[in-house]
């Protein structure tokens, strides 16, 4: 996930800053509070799928369902849950008939190994998302127009004049924008040099990014550069990584969970623990198993509080979370319950032959028609293996397309090989999930 700060997107002063004065007061409220305002949200999403939602008016209806059959997060178990494919089959039924109420605009979901997924966020959600970012950065000392640093590569990736770019500046927002895709050891001064320039007092970014910034800036002996927090979030963090990130800018990493489907977010304090944002969504567990501990095992299920030109309710997605116990208290007084462990999304570093690391490998391959769904294989440095699960619309031509596609990112000298496979064959973890990357090598 990227923090997009685009002032037509949030030019919602009064929205943004009612819905900021709740989540400052509500961090430190008794759940029974949350709760309630929980169901408030609950009700208002529940009427608007009913009244608008053309998908959900249809399976109410089926299961002589009205709204006031589901109140409580508890009460959501009456409808079945919504799957990603659901959503790719649905996408019209799933639009409200009043959507342009709401400012809809269209995204897409990255991070899969699948065609990625399409759907509506809003302006509710995107006031939401705003307030939820300056809430998890202020746990860090973050206050709005402080400068800070992000490290992406989409941003550079738009404009092909752009491309090679190491760094952007854009003071209006007092943030350097650093590309993820081209840090390495060679480069890694130039990096050293525009830190330096704008001093950012925060730094954002996918974990395993920050680690190779990390550790490049030691290597060159280039580790004064401190900042006041380090923002994570797109994959789990490697404790290895955390480690890193810390000793090398002095701070904590404060870590974020969340999609861009907007329907949970769970976020790191300065303690350490791992808070659900009550506030933000409704977020359950299915397949759940509970320990001796006292903790509960199982697959997200998540339910939108202000998603209202696509609501999406009980919504299943592949992480697997680890729940603590609702009475387990964090020392930093928050009242927002705790999440023991994260299992999902970690991203081997792949070594480019030209000493990049590489960690979006997926983003070349992702959103090509005709690829259901993929699996990367690094067995040895300079050979990558490609497997492949074909759709209908793919082409013999479009093998070339992908390699240099590919080859863009991953760089010159690489063996890349395609692999055509079916899903079954796919390397999946303990879970069943599909590994974005299988690799035996080791980032040098
Ligand atoms: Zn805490």
């Amino acid at each position: 996930m990227s923090v997009d700060f685009r002032v037509r997107d949030f030019a919602y002063p009064v929205g943004i800053l009612r819905l900021r004065r709740y989540f400052e007061r509500s961090q430190w409220l008794p759940l029974d509070g949350l709760k309630s305002y929980q169901e408030e949200r609950l009700g208002r999403v529940i009427d608007q799928a009913y009244n608008h939602v053309p998908f959900y008016r249809r399976l109410f209806d089926e299961r002589h369902l009205k709204p006031h059959d589901i109140r409580k997060p508890e009460d959501l178990r009456k409808l079945p849950f919504l799957s990603r494919d659901n959503v790719r089959a649905r996408y019209d039924q799933l639009r409200a008939d009043n959507a342009s109420r709401f400012r809809p605009a269209e995204a897409l979901t990255t991070g899969t190994t699948g065609t990625p997924l399409r759907f509506l966020v809003d302006r509710p959600s995107n006031v939401l998302e705003f307030v939820y970012y300056w809430r998890h950065w202020g746990w860090g000392g973050f206050r709005l127009r402080d400068p800070f640093a992000e490290l992406r590569w989409d941003y550079f990736n738009r404009r092909a004049e752009m491309v090679e770019e190491l760094w952007h500046y854009q003071p209006a927002f007092r943030r350097l924008l650093l590309n993820s895709v081209r840090i390495s050891r060679e480069r890694i001064g130039v990096y050293a040099w525009a830190l330096r320039k704008f001093r950012p007092k925060f730094i954002h970014g996918r974990p395993s990014n920050l680690y190779c910034l990390a550790l490049f800036l030691r290597e060159r002996g280039l580790d004064d550069i401190p900042f006041k927090a380090a923002f994570t979030g797109g994959e789990v963090v490697l404790p290895e990584h955390r480690v890193m990130i810390e000793k090398t800018f002095g701070c904590k990493v404060l870590d974020h969970y969340a999609h861009m489907e907007r329907c949970m977010a769970v976020t790191q304090c300065p303690e350490g623990g791992y808070h659900i944002n009550l506030e933000y969504g409704i977020l359950q567990l299915t397949e759940e198993k509970e320990r001796e501990d006292g903790v509960t095992i199982g697959r997200v299920v998540c339910t939108s509080l202000h998603k209202m030109a696509m609501p999406f309710l009980r919504y299943k997605i592949e992480d697997i979370l680890e729940l603590y116990p609702p009475e387990k208290r964090c020392p930093c007084g928050r009242t927002l319950p705790l999440v023991k462990a994260i299992h999902g999304r970690v991203r081997p570093i792949i070594m480019s032959l030209d000493g990049r690391p590489v960690t979006t490998l997926a983003a070349p391959i992702r959103g090509v028609k005709g690829v259901r769904a993929f699996q990367f294989t690094h067995e040895a440095p300079g050979q990558m293996i490609v497997r492949i699960v074909k759709g209908k619309e793919y082409t013999p031509g479009m093998e070339e397309t992908l390699k240099l596609r590919l080859r863009a990112f991953i760089g010159e000298g690489m063996r890349i090989d395609l692999e055509y496979v079916s899903e079954q064959d796919l390397e999946r973890d303990e879970w069943g999930n599909i590994q974005m990357v299988v690799s035996h090598v080791r980032p040098g």
